[in-house]
């Protein structure tokens, strides 16, 4: 089956990971997802950074919500960036709001605090020699992790990467940085 990396393009900033794969040596064959019959033929997923409650929203009003969850339990590798890591999570802290629930991690939504709203830090990540630099915009953190659940980053205590198989979250953003190092990767899972 050719690969078809599909970049959920609801809203937010889908367009930063598209560029991010078109920069790879081999490039993969990509395309913007918002209905489920953009999803038929996808092998990989990518759900970018924006704002959850919005994009949760549209997703379920699109059909897109089930079709993704039917997908990803069938195990299509799926990586969440910040918003996208909150959409797959199991819970998020102190909320009852809509998400896939496909990845064991409870999450808490714009965890670094009011006055913090961005900010750069270099994160190890577990498998990569070097740190990554890690953009973060009201970035979520992990508070919860499930025992299939791998943690891959730590921030000052802070769980801000994990794995479970194939499903990959992450509170920042590699797509908005020039490493390519964490794209390879997914494409490797
Ligand atoms: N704060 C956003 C949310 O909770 C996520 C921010 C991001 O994706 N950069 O939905």
């Amino acid at each position: 089956m050719p690969e078809v990396v599909g970049v959920v393009a609801v809203q937010g900033d889908f367009e930063k990971h598209l560029k991010a794969l078109a920069d790879l040596e081999s490039t993969p064959t990509c395309r913007e997802v918002r209905t489920p019959e953009d999803l038929e033929g996808c092998t990989r997923i990518i759900l970018p950074g924006g704002e959850s409650t919005t994009v949760g929203l549209l997703m379920q009003r699109y059909g897109l919500g089930e079709a993704l969850r039917q997908r990803i339990l069938a195990g299509m590798p799926t990586w969440g960036t910040c918003m996208g890591m909150i959409l797959l999570a199991r819970a998020v802290e102190g909320r009852t709001q809509w998400t896939l629930g496909v990845l064991d991690v409870v999450v808490r939504r714009n965890a670094f605090g009011a006055q913090v709203h961005s900010f750069e830090s270099e994160v190890p990540v577990k498998g990569l020699d070097e740190p990554v630099m890690g953009v973060f915009i009201r970035a979520p953190i992990i508070t919860e992790v499930g025992p299939g659940v791998e943690v891959l980053s730590e921030i000052d205590g802070k769980v801000v990467a994990v794995r479970q198989g194939a499903i990959l979250g992450t509170s920042f953003h590699p797509e908005l940085t020039d490493d390519r190092r964490l794209h390879e990767w997914f494409l490797t899972l």
